[in-house]
Formats: structure tokens, C-alpha cells, sequence
């Protein structure tokens, strides 16, 4: 199948893919997603073989406005509007009770189902015009750190999805924070782009899952499905060093291998010379950091490494989201200063 690039004038093209059941590049302010029609078990799992992604793995439903969440949503509890108020169209997952027109294969079989409004006007264009949810999960191959970029994308896509639209670079750059309000309290499966603080602020007390800061151990039930998958790594292994930058940056140059990798902030790139460096922006702007992190990752697979030494910026705010993507692709390999 040939792969269709489309810009933001396609919105009729791109939304009859969808409508017709095929599979479509999205763009949105976290990362890309591979769309299809959330309401067609058909093409929910084209979703799934094309991506290799587990099928106990649920998706998210993209909608245009918070007016769609009764169509596919019950039980809604009245934070649930707050929420949509402050943060939507924004980087924010919603888990909520589903109903029963949301198929099997979106929810893996859960009784709840994901829902987000992203902040790009022209997927939510496209999703108005076909007249159905968008079932999306990030557009990498399974495993793969998530795409920030149309090309990113169509290194894992070509020839596996009808079009992709190309919306530019991604703004937020990791992917959406989750939030379950099916349980209290609230519980935070994923960070990202909203923060922990700003979600306490509207909802007071809100539970961080265990899966969030720590690997899970064989056999445990992760409440996020997606959780206890391997996630977001490039080939070579990674370990993760946390502490004062400076420390950090001492560290590891002083146990590097010749053909180690390292990822690092733009101020520490001098500590590195004669190695494969990559970097993730300075070690103040946790904004920009989270917008490179992906293609940091990515970039290490074009590089010859026998490994990757990664410094790690702190947890505040979206420093939450930044570090958990850097453990995981870790396996949570992490060393403590
Ligand atoms: P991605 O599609 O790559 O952004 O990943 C979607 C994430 O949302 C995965 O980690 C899923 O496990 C999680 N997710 C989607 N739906 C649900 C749900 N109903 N309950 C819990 N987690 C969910
Ligand atoms: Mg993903």
C-alpha cells in the first residue's frame, strides 16, 4: 500500500479514510497517532497489527469536544467537566465507564474506556467531519519511542497506513497524561504534558500509580494494561543516572565504554567529546526537554553504540512525564547520586 502524505487542506481526504475503515497518521500536540475509526472493530484492528502492539493494550478515543463524551461515556462524574474546562482540547486521557457501543477491541475488555480532545485543530477537523471517534495509539511500532514528527513516523508506517497528515512538529512532545476517574481517589496511570499539580488543583488528592516511578514485578496486574510493557527504547540498553547534573555528567564520563552513547543536557555536550552524543536541551527547560526526549531516543539507532548513558532531569511538574519515558526506555535501569 502506498502511504498518501496530506497536509492540514486534506481534512475531506483524511477524514474518508477514516470514514471508509483505513488506517490514518494524525497529528497532535503530544505525539502522532495512528488513527481509525473507533467504532469499527475492523479497523480497530488493523490498529493493532499494524503497530504489533499486544491486544491487551486499550486505546484512546479522540473526539473534537467534550459534548461527544456522553455518546460513548456513562456515569460521568462532574470532575470529569471540570477537567474538560481547564485542560481540554489538551494533553489530558480521561478514563471513565464506557458504554456498551465502544467496541471490545478499543477497551482489551476493560468496562472503561479512555477518552482525550487534542489541541490541533485539524485532527479535530477531521474527526468532526467523519462523524466518529478516533481510536489512536502513538504511531511508532511497538516498543519504538513515540514519533514527534510526520517523518518519525512514516520510518515505523510506510506502506502500512493509508496518509498521514503532516501537522509539523509536535508541541508537547510525550504523550498524554492518563487519569482514571473510575476510582478513589483519582489515580494517575500516566504522566505528561498536565502535570501532577495541576491535577491536584482541581481534584485535591490524587494517587500516583506504582507503575509511574517503578518497574512492576513478574505477575503483577498493572491497572494501566499498557504499563507493563517494554516501552519507548532504542536498540543499544540504557541506564539512567539521576542527581546534580554535574555529578551525573562526572559519572558517567569517568565508567563509559569507547562506543557508548550518551544523552545529556545541551550545557554537559563538552564532557563528552570523542563519543556519540545526543542531546535533550538545557537542564532548566523541562518544556523542551520533553519535546526532544523522542527523537534523543530515536536518534541513538542511527548511531553505532554498544550502549547509552542518560542524564536525568528532576520530577517537577513535566518532569514527571520526561522521566518516566527515560526509565522506561531504561528498562529502570536508574542509578541514584
Ligand atoms: P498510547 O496509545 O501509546 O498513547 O497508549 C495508550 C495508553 O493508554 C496505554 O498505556 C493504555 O494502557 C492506556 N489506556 C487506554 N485505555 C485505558 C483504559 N480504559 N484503562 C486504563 N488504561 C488505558
Ligand atoms: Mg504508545
Amino acid at each position: 500500500m502506498e502511504t498518501k502524505r496530506l497536509t492540514p487542506h486534506n481534512v475531506e481526504e483524511a477524514a474518508k479514510i477514516i470514514a471508509d475503515g483505513g488506517l490514518l497518521g494524525i497529528p497532535t500536540e503530544t505525539v502522532y497517532g495512528l488513527g481509525a475509526n473507533g467504532l469499527d472493530p475492523q479497523a480497530v484492528k488493523a490498529i493493532f497489527e499494524a503497530k504489533g502492539r499486544p491486544q491487551d493494550n486499550p486505546l484512546i478515543l479522540h473526539v473534537p469536544d467534550e459534548s461527544w463524551l456522553e455518546r460513548y461515556c456513562e456515569d460521568i462524574p462532574a470532575v470529569a467537566y471540570e477537567l474538560t474546562a481547564r485542560f481540554w482540547p489538551g494533553p489530558l486521557t480521561m478514563i471513565l465507564k464506557r458504554r456498551d457501543n465502544v467496541p471490545d477491541a478499543v477497551s482489551a475488555g476493560l468496562d472503561t474506556v479512555g477518552m482525550r480532545c487534542p489541541d490541533c485543530a485539524v485532527t479535530r477537523e477531521i474527526i468532526a467531519k467523519a462523524d466518529v471517534p478516533v481510536a489512536a495509539p502513538s504511531g511508532n511500532a511497538s516498543g519504538r519511542p513515540s514519533p514527534t514528527t510526520a517523518e518519525a513516523m512514516l520510518e515505523d508506517m510506510e506502506g502500512k497506513i493509508l496518509g498521514i497528515v503532516d501537522g509539523g512538529s509536535c508541541t508537547v512532545g510525550v504523550e498524554s497524561t492518563i487519569i482514571d476517574l473510575t476510582v478513589e481517589p483519582s489515580r494517575l496511570l500516566r504522566p505528561g504534558g498536565v502535570t501532577l499539580e495541576e491535577l491536584e488543583e482541581v481534584l485535591g488528592e490524587v494517587a500516583v500509580d506504582d507503575a509511574v516511578r517503578r518497574l512492576l514485578a513478574p505477575g503483577e496486574q498493572p491497572k494501566a494494561p499498557g504499563m507493563k510493557y517494554r516501552h519507548y527504547a532504542p536498540k543499544a540498553p540504557v541506564t539512567v543516572v539521576r542527581g546534580d547534573p554535574n555529578m551525573t555528567a562526572g559519572y558517567i564520563v569517568a565508567r563509559m565504554g569507547e562506543k557508548s552513547g550518551v544523552l545529556c543536557f545541551d550545557e554537559f555536550q563538552g564532557y563528552f567529546r570523542g563519543h556519540s552524543v545526543v542531546t535533550m536541551g538545557p537542564v532548566n527547560d523541562q518544556a523542551q526537554q520533553a519535546r526532544e526526549i523522542f527523537e534523543a531516543l530515536r536518534a541513538f539507532d542511527r548511531l553505532e553504540v554498544t550502549d547509552v548513558w542518560a542524564q536525568s532531569p528532576d520530577d517537577e511538574g513535566i518532569g514527571l512525564a520526561v522521566t518516566n519515558r527515560l526509565n522506561k526506555a531504561a528498562g529502570f535501569h536508574i542509578i541514584e547520586l
